[in-house]
């Protein structure tokens, strides 16, 4: 069986449809959501019913929380906050308590899920190396985990000690740990503008990273004509 991991979407439409189809084509049968359906881009309301629909397993994202929440942003960057407070006034108050809802952790099949790291979900910590990804294997009680957050794919691996591994796919193997980052669909930032997610081959034991064009031209514009910051349509063009 293969399923899919994908999150980081931030209300990218024609993304999300991109990795959806190209997931479809490459036979997965179940999905997984690592949270931050909203925030950033110009369609969090049909991100989110896409997501509802597929009646699959979320954990929430930081953008999520915000979104659902009425708390102050200011303490957040002006570009992000500028997004979420339009996001506010896009969606239904039950669409926000929808995201409210939402778990921190889930645990799908024998791995886990998690949108930032499992030792403090709550406080969204974003792993960046291999020290940081140390607390979180503290927390993993599962061979492998599942994130998000940091918009970058990575597999952090621990055996002896743990490691930081560069790769488009990875088998996994007896006796190791894995904290795996599924990148980002809707704004990679590893200079990569196309969506990215992961596959997970549960026959094979192996978690290929996909990553998959889509019509970015059109996410551009409707950023621009929602009239939110005009950096966040240069951004997802180079991938940061
Ligand atoms: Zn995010």
């Amino acid at each position: 069986m293969r399923i899919a991991l994908f999150g980081d979407i931030h209300a990218n439409l024609e993304a999300l449809e991109a990795v959806l189809k190209d997931a479809s084509e490459q036979g997965v049968a179940e999905y997984v959501c690592m949270g931050d359906i909203v925030g950033y881009n110009a369609d969090p309301s049909a991100c989110l019913e896409i997501v509802r629909a597929m009646n699959c397993p979320t954990v929430k994202g930081n953008h999520d929380e915000d979104a659902s929440g009425n708390h102050s942003l200011d303490s957040m960057n002006p570009v992000a906050a500028a997004a979420l407070e339009w996001t506010r006034q896009q969606l239904s108050d039950e669409q926000r308590q929808w995201l409210a809802r939402l778990r921190m952790v889930r645990q799908v099949s024998d791995f886990s899920v998690v949108h930032s790291t499992l030792d403090q979900p709550a406080n969204w910590n974003y792993v960046t190396n291999r020290f940081d990804a140390m607390s979180n294997f503290s927390y993993q009680f599962t061979q492998i985990c599942f994130h998000g957050h940091t918009h970058v794919p990575r597999v952090y691996m621990k055996a002896d000690k743990v490691q930081e591994v560069f790769t488009d796919s990875v088998t996994i193997e007896d006796g190791a740990k894995y904290f795996i980052n599924v990148g980002s669909v809707g704004q990679p930032r590893d200079g990569d503008w196309r969506a990215c997610y992961v596959i997970f081959d549960l026959d094979h034991q192996m978690v290929v990273f996909r990553r998959v064009e889509y019509d970015i031209a059109e996410t551009q514009r409707k950023i621009l004509a929602a009239g939110l910051p005009p950096m966040l349509a240069e951004r997802i063009q180079e991938g940061r």
